[in-house]
């Protein structure tokens, strides 16, 4: 039995998040009623003309420079034929041989810390189908036109991903991205953005690529890994039993985590590709690229070498605040007021980030400011409060009033370390059993000991006992 390696490329659709269609003033808005956004433009119609919506390009150069790519300055539409019931003007308008983007690469990091960069084969600009249903009526097939002409990229990629580990870090960090820039909402339960997997194996020590399987259907990054680890698994063992892999098109059964043959690659399409008459080509200028660059946020790469240098923090602290770029703004906005960086990363990952999934909410939805999360920080560091309380009592009370400032809650609610009994008389307890021959000596007269055991809590307390409360709670004690 020979040993075998993939190879696997992908492509990503990103439905972009323009307000309306790529060539129409449709909205684009999801979940309306079937067939409601569908003007004569979207459906096709005889006579009509396509205008070109100038906000899909930008975001589709966004993507682009944030990938490294170089950007084609003048963009030839093409027309690409074919007949499907979701597709009502009977062809799609999209980029053939003049893609907006070529030369790109994704880094990703995998689990054991090593980065690999992913080749990109080119970026472009396209325009969605229609959708056709299957499971909405029990004889016929059901169409909706309203995602028809919704704008699309496309990102193709060389075929440099070796496993389904790969692959969920690669469609990660697109998902990572579109969010951060804002053009995409990466929702792939309801397909903004969707990837399908072209995988063949061969021998180890071969050059020559086997046959492709593509895998569509996935709609989930983990779905994603799913199926190319059992789409490997199915073409090995099928040429291990002496079998051969044929081209074919495969869906993805999430529920029985395997891939089932929709339709095979008999012959090659012939979609008669030819520019599109009705649009002029898009002439993008180098000042209008800077124009763009200058609007785009940090990226989460560079906000990850900052956070680890400029904040000191460690590599998994780093990149589970750059998750999202909410979160990492938050913590920035927070450590203009705090130096202790370590703990603002702490309660962002920890407090907050356990309370926002709790209630199923994202940060922009939080309602303590970042103000006020330094001063609960300040509030422990000055040694006001203790950790426990402040996370376990203050936060949530905070939460309750955040219209109140953390140090007038701690008042208010007599969380202050000096009023907290129960943290001092602990120390007490330890200390009274550490010396009982002192005790002992104590309660037979020699009074003058007092001092001693106070000194004693206050060092163990580490000055955070109130002396006065201390020197009453041990005389209470002893003399009892
Ligand atoms: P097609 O013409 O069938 O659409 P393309 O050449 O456009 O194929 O490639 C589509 C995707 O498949 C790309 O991501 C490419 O990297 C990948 N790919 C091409 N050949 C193979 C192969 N033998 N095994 C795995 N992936 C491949
Ligand atoms: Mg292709």
């Amino acid at each position: 039995m020979s040993e075998f390696e993939a190879v696997i490329g992908l492509e990503i659709h990103i439905q972009l998040q323009t307000k309306s269609k790529a060539f129409s003033f449709d909205s684009t808005e999801y979940g309306a009623l079937p067939n409601t956004q569908v003007s004569p433009i979207s459906l096709g119609h005889p006579g009509t003309l396509p205008k070109h919506n100038k906000t899909a390009v930008e975001m589709a150069i966004k993507m682009g420079l944030a990938l490294e790519c170089d950007i084609r300055r003048i963009n030839q539409y093409s027309r690409k034929n074919y007949f499907y019931a979701d597709l009502p003007k009977g062809y799609q308008i999209t980029q053939f041989d003049t893609p907006l983007c070529n030369n790109g690469y994704v880094t990703i990091k995998l689990k054991d810390g090593i980065e690999k960069n992913i080749r990109l084969t080119r970026i472009h600009m396209e325009e969605d189908t229609g959708k056709s249903m299957h499971d909405q009526d029990l004889n016929d097939t059901l169409v909706d036109y309203n995602r028809a002409g919704t704008p699309l990229i496309e990102v193709v990629t060389e075929p440099d991903v070796k496993s389904g580990e790969e692959a969920y870090a690669f469609v990660t960090e697109i998902r990572r991205l579109v969010r951060y820039l804002e053009i995409c909402d990466g929702n792939m339960e309801e397909g903004s953005l969707r990837c399908d997997a072209n995988i063949s194996v061969m021998p180890k020590s071969s050059k020559v690529f086997g046959t492709k399987v593509e895998v569509k259907n996935m709609n989930s990054i983990s779905n994603v890994k799913r199926a190319i680890d059992f789409e490997i698994q199915r073409q090995i063992e099928l040429i291990n039993a002496g079998g051969t892999v044929d081209g074919e098109t495969r869906g993805f059964n999430g529920l029985a985590g395997t891939t089932f043959s929709m339709r095979k690659k008999e012959a090659i399409n012939d979609y008669r590709y030819f520019p599109e008459p009705d649009l002029p080509p898009t002439i993008i200028t180098q000042e209008y690229i800077d124009k763009v660059k200058s609007k785009m946020p940090e990226l989460p790469r560079a906000l990850f070498k900052r956070f680890t240098t400029e904040y000191g923090l460690s590599e998994y602290d780093a990149s589970v605040l750059i998750d999202d770029k909410l979160s990492a703004f938050y913590f920035e906005n927070v450590c203009k007021l705090s130096d202790n960086y370590k703990a603002v990363s702490n309660w962002i990952t920890v407090a907050i980030r356990g309370y926002l999934n709790e209630n199923a909410m994202s940060i922009d939805e939080f309602k303590l400011t970042p103000a006020q999360i330094a001063e609960i920080i300040d509030l422990i560091d000055k040694g006001a409060i203790n950790h426990t309380i402040a996370s376990q009592t203050l936060f949530p009370a905070l939460l309750e009033s955040p219209e109140m400032s953390p140090s007038s809650l701690v008042a208010e609610l007599n969380l202050s370390i000096n009023s907290d009994t129960s943290f001092i008389e602990e120390i007490i307890d330890e200390v009274l059993n550490l010396y009982p021959e002192k005790v002992e000596e104590y309660k037979s007269g020699k009074k003058g000991l007092l001092g001693m055991f106070v000194g004693e809590v206050m060092k163990r307390s580490k000055g955070k006992a109130d002396p006065k409360m201390t020197n009453q709670l041990i005389s209470l004690k002893l003399d009892q």
